[in-house]
């Protein structure tokens, strides 16, 4: 019933939809078609599978946490996309556009980063499949997040940097945009998570729901709650799919700062309607977080549509939360997780025991990316809490 296939005009409920330039329009349903016969095509799957298994290490892991459950006092099992390979859930929507990209005849790869994730998967995927890469970036998130620049342009990939507006991923999203603009022939806009004009939201969590199939298969029984963390919602999109029609609650746990589906209005941006920080002339307000990778200013169409439908909660957490709840899994269970992932992990900690979460409930948590990328900012971090 809810996360099903859209309609052809990509609509979840009011949101969605395709709000682009005419001469983005033809590329968006050629993408569309394309997908769909590769969806329905045992090949492509099968492919697919494969390449999720040798060069991702897919199936991940379920690691039930009992330290931390104990500290806790609520059962929590952790889905490992940290332990993918380049060490965030990123690659598996990036492995299956670079796939569905060479099967339409593409030449080439664009994409946008924030924290560089997205940008490290979609160069991974490029070099397997040997498609150059571009990946559009803000320049202050070039100069916040210099190893995944370097990883990037290691692993062959041009990077570009953006010198509009907040020069952050907001602006990185309108500038891959514009450039595919010009380039519809020959390249294809690989984007990140579940925003941007239909496809892109049904399409990324189909490429994303690997996770929470998989975590329905090894969980065995039903959770009481499922929890994500929700930058534009790719991950936590994924792992719901896998859960939508149980009786699991779902939860999507977003940045304080970077809060769209708790806090946010409809509007339009990237090419869809769905809920986003917006001032008082519906000017779209800066996201701000220590997860770089929830810096978005809202969040997917379909994120929206189920809050409206009450199928999902979105509640959201701060900085300092996020940092402890990071710090309390590695001292518990010997696991740094991305500060992105502490988010959901904050939520759970602050709610545990509370009629939100009670005590003694089972919840199954994806782990969206390891820590690796955000020891800078814990160094940082823990020198300021020194002096
Ligand atoms: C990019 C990223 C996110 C946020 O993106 P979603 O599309 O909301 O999943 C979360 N966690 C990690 C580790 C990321 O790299």
């Amino acid at each position: 019933m809810t996360m099903r296939t859209p309609a052809r005009q990509g609509k979840f409920g009011e949101y969605g939809g395709r709000w682009v330039p005419e001469s983005l329009v033809p590329a968006c349903f050629a993408v569309a078609d394309a997908f769909e016969e590769a969806w329905a095509d045992p090949a492509f799957r099968g492919e697919l599978t494969t390449m999720l298994a040798r060069h991702v290490g897919r199936p991940t892991p379920l690691t039930a946490v009992s330290r931390l459950s104990a500290e806790l006092g609520v059962t929590v099992v952790l889905k490992r996309e940290d332990l993918t390979h380049t060490g965030s859930h990123k690659i598996n929507n990036a492995v299956g556009q670079a796939l569905l990209a060479r099967r339409m005849g593409k030449r080439r790869l664009i994409a946008e980063t924030g924290a560089g994730m997205h940008g490290v998967a979609t160069a991974t995927a490029g070099a397997l499949l040997d498609l150059p890469v571009t990946v559009f970036m803000g320049e202050e998130d070039v100069e916040r997040q210099a190893h995944n620049v370097f990883r990037m342009r290691y692993l062959g990939a041009e990077v570009a940097p953006v010198r509009a507006g907040s020069r952050t991923l907001k602006d990185a999203t309108s500038e891959a945009m514009r450039h595919w603009v010009g380039a519809t022939d020959e390249a294809h806009y690989c984007l990140g998570s579940v925003v941007g004009p239909h496809p892109y939201p049904w399409m990324v969590r189909e490429f994303q729901r690997v996770i929470g199939e998989e975590a329905r298969e090894q969980y065995a029984a039903v959770p009481d709650f499922v929890v994500a963390c929700v930058g534009g919602g790719s991950n936590a999109a994924g792992t719901f799919a896998g859960f939508a029609d149980t009786t699991a609650q779902l939860v999507g746990v977003e940045a304080v700062g970077g809060s769209g589906a708790t806090s946010g209005q409809a509007g339009v941006l990237h090419g869809s309607r769905s809920l986003f920080l917006q001032d008082e002339h519906g000017q779209i307000r800066e996201a701000h977080s220590i997860a770089a990778g929830l810096d978005y200013p809202g969040v997917g169409p379909e994120h929206a549509y189920l809050r409206d439908l009450g199928r999902a909660r979105y509640v959201a957490v701060g900085d300092d939360a996020a940092v402890a709840a990071a710090g309390q899994l590695a001292r518990t269970e010997g696991i740094i997780p991305a500060l992105e992932s502490a988010h959901a992990l904050a939520w759970v900690a602050e709610a545990a025991g509370t009629p939100d979460l009670p005590a003694g409930s089972t919840v199954l948590l994806t782990l969206s990316g390891r820590g690796d990328k955000d020891i800078t900012t814990l160094i940082a971090r823990s020198e300021e809490t020194v002096r």
